[in-house]
């Protein structure tokens, strides 16, 4: 605790971690032993690099990157890249440490690792992201590769700063190789992969709330977010039959009662690159309201954080049970206080934690890394297929886990003793490393 008493991000993570483990290494003397818990929260390096770049004044920009290699336990590191101004070692960690259970859970050989910068690509040029991401990749290129190191997108890294990525990575190694996934289509990338969180967390949430005969078909959804999470997320639950009321960004949110309209949406953010609260103004039937917070309040059958870590905090869990919202899905990493998840899971609504419910899109990263390897390209189809197979499988294994530990239908301790028990027997058949 207080070797990181400064890294609160790393604690609540940690901290809901170690909680629901507690009743697993009390079973098992080995873990404690081994000293499992003490090595698992320690990562096996962190990187921290300069990242100097020009801007289209002329001026030069110092930037600090990251990139934390938490645990290669049961494979390659593997985990996404943040673009964001509050990035720091704290939030970089809290995810990477996600990142092993997550990855874990999903049933491909993969590790933890999570990276970024505290580069803010809101109102950047293209040639300034450019420029960033080649001089990002000048120092971070040592350090990674198709059998260390895979990274990914994450808040801020999209396609665009994916492709930045790779020609630089390509341009220094003179390889061509599967270092990055979220690649385009046309250099590596993998159909299914832009879909794959959003249409994961609904296969997830699906077969959750499928098991207490409910469903999407007529539900009210609540989506936090307007970006690759919350768009694939409102495209699968539509296509499910739900009527998605609200979506936000970091500035406020927009609330339409007729149902969010998608095309509009995906051409503001992705096309354009505009604030959320341009939807409001094209149409009719919505209002925008300043301020993401209060998008909680607003009734619904099923809410779906997908926006960033803590967004969704005690007064909005009490606004949700108040007004009949019966099921929650993290698309977002640990969107949700730890005081919000206590409320949930006493008031009996089903909670799925991110590190399962949004594990699709590291399950299709690793799927395209198949893909790069064995030099195929498969289809939309046979990866959503895979997609949807492994989401059920997750879900399976989250609530078999649970009931073992008699917390029946608590999917937060269900996920993490599900995902670190592979984790655990792993280092404990290494050895001490
Ligand atoms: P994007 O950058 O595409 O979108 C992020 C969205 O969240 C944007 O609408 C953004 O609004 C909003 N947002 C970001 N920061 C804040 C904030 N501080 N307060 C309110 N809203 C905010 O990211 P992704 O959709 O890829 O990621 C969203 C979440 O999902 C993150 O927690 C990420 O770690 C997680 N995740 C993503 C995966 C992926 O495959 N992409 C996989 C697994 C998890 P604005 O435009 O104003 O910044």
């Amino acid at each position: 605790q207080k070797k990181n008493a400064h890294e609160p991000e790393f604690l609540q993570a940690t901290h809901e971690v170690l909680e629901s483990l507690e009743p697993l290494i009390n079973s098992n003397p080995a873990y404690e032993k081994n000293g499992i818990l003490e090595r698992l929260v320690e990562p096996e390096r962190a990187i921290m690099f300069r990242v100097p770049w020009v801007d289209d004044a002329g001026k030069v920009q110092v930037n600090r990157g990251f990139r934390v290699q938490f645990s290669s336990a049961i494979g390659v590191y593997k985990g996404g890249l943040r673009f964001h101004p509050s990035v720091y070692l704290g939030i970089i960690k809290f995810l990477g440490f996600e990142q092993i259970f997550k990855n874990s859970l999903t049933g491909t050989p993969i590790g933890g690792g999570k990276g970024g910068c505290d580069f803010d690509p809101k109102g950047k040029s293209d040639g300034e992201v450019m420029r960033f991401c080649q001089s990002f990749m000048t120092e971070l290129y040592r350090h990674i590769g198709p059998e260390v190191d895979i990274p990914a997108g994450d808040i801020g890294v999209g396609g665009r700063e994916i492709g930045y990525l790779y020609g630089q990575y390509k341009r220094i190694t003179g390889r061509y190789e599967g270092v990055l996934t979220g690649k385009g289509l046309t250099f590596g990338g993998s159909l299914g992969r832009t879909e794959a969180t959003g249409y994961g967390l609904i296969y997830l949430v699906n077969e959750m709330i499928a098991a207490k005969g409910k469903s999407f078909e007529g539900a009210k959804v609540v989506i936090s977010g307007s970006g690759n999470v919350a768009t694939y997320a409102a495209e699968k639950a539509m296509a499910y039959g739900a009527k998605v009321l609200a979506m936000s960004d970091s500035n406020g949110y927009v609330y339409d009662p007729e149902g969010i309209k998608l095309d509009v949406v995906k051409q503001i953010k992705e096309v354009e690159r505009k604030r959320i609260k341009e939807y409001a103004e094209r149409v009719p039937s919505a209002a925008y309201h300043e301020g993401c917070r209060e998008i909680w309040t607003i009734p619904c059958d099923i809410a779906l954080p997908c926006a960033t870590q803590n967004e969704l905090d005690e007064m909005g869990a009490k606004e949700l049970i108040k007004n009949g919202c019966y099921a929650v899905g993290e698309g977002a990493n640990m969107p949700t206080t730890l005081e919000a998840t206590k409320l949930f899971l006493e008031n009996k609504i089903l909670f799925a934690p991110g590190k399962a419910a949004n594990a699709g899109g590291v399950a299709v990263s690793a799927l395209e890394s198949s893909q790069n390897s064995m030099r195929m390209s498969w289809s939309f189809e046979e990866v959503d297929a895979q997609l949807k197979n492994i989401m059920i499988n997750i879900y399976k294994n989250i609530s078999s886990a649970a009931a073992e530990f008699n917390a029946e239908d608590n999917f937060v301790t269900g996920a993490n003793i599900a995902g670190f028990k592979k984790v655990a027997d792993a280092m404990l058949a290494q050895g001490i490393v």
